[in-house]
């Protein structure tokens, strides 16, 4: 079966579908995109991430070329023609196609792109059961790194090297020594002492859809929980260590930059953590 994606207002195979070259998408990493979870045909947290698109478009001063309505109905269409049932729907915003300058062309209409898929839950069960690993390096993205936009460069080159150094993910740690997010998820730790740690909204990381609903999570656990940024000293004694993102949940991190995180398995919190996101996270 050929999958099908939404492209400016009409439904197209994937072999047959295709956006202008002078996109500013293309040119200019000029947008905005969201990745939602779909488990068993229903949308997770959809109107968070709805909620994330509105900021992010609204940060980079695009207008969103559907109503909020209208982008519930078409999300749906594509995930319903693509027969997806556990897997995820991708959809990016575009300043559109012009003619290559800098400032923000006058005639463009805001470009979308809807594509879904499904993914294997298998995988990602086999990932939380043995943990993963990460690797680490500086945080050398732009300083406005809470908005979901398409340049994403930095991140491309982070998840690169963290496979060619046979790990899962690289967290990002500032100048200061702090971790900020890994290069397509946030970060967590539970300290010696049994705290679950995660930055706070700062500026400095993507406001996680996960992450947020993973804090009403661990409240329900009676997790005792800090939002505070941690060091990449303070990961390297910490119990347990994880990652969280729309497609992963929540998964254990066995080890830093080669050093097991605690005793070098997944943890109990990262397990519950994991085991629980489901019950709280709102399906539409
Ligand atoms: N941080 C970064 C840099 C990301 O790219 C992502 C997801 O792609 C996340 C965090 C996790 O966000 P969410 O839980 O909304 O998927």
């Amino acid at each position: 079966m050929s999958r099908i994606a939404y492209v400016n207002g009409r439904y197209l195979r994937h072999g047959e579908a295709g956006v202008s070259i002078d996109d500013r998408a293309f040119v200019f990493g000029d947008g905005v995109y969201e990745v939602c979870e779909v488990r068993g045909g229903a949308l997770i947290d959809e109107d968070r991430h709805l909620a994330r698109l509105a900021r992010s478009l609204s940060l980079v001063r695009i207008a969103a070329p559907l109503t909020e309505p209208a982008l519930r109905r078409v999300l749906r269409e594509v995930v319903a023609r693509n027969r997806v049932c556990d897997g995820l729907v991708y959809f990016q915003i575009t300043r559109g196609a012009a003619r290559r300058d800098f400032p923000f062309p006058l005639s463009a209409k805001p470009g979308i792109v809807i594509t879904a898929k499904n993914l294997d839950p298998r995988l990602n069960e086999a990932r939380a059961a043995e943990g993963i690993k990460v690797v680490t390096a500086p945080d050398e993205r732009w300083a406005r790194p809470h908005i979901k936009s398409l340049q994403l460069l930095p991140n491309v080159l982070a998840k690169q090297n963290a496979r060619e150094a046979g790990a899962y993910e690289t967290w990002f740690v500032d100048k200061a020594g702090f971790v900020t997010e890994g290069s397509s998820s946030n970060a967590w730790i539970v300290t010696a002492q049994g705290r679950l740690v995660t930055r706070p909204l700062d500026g400095a990381i993507l406001p996680g859809v996960t992450r947020a609903t993973l804090i009403e999570v661990a409240a329900r656990l009676g997790l005792v929980f800090e939002e505070r940024a941690f060091t990449l000293s303070e990961a390297f004694e910490a119990r347990e260590a994880l990652m969280s993102s729309a497609t992963t949940i929540a998964l254990p991190i066995v080890a830093i930059d080669g050093r097991p995180v605690g005793e070098g398995q997944p943890g109990p919190a990262a397990r519950a953590l994991r085991a629980r996101f489901h019950d709280t996270a709102r399906r539409t």
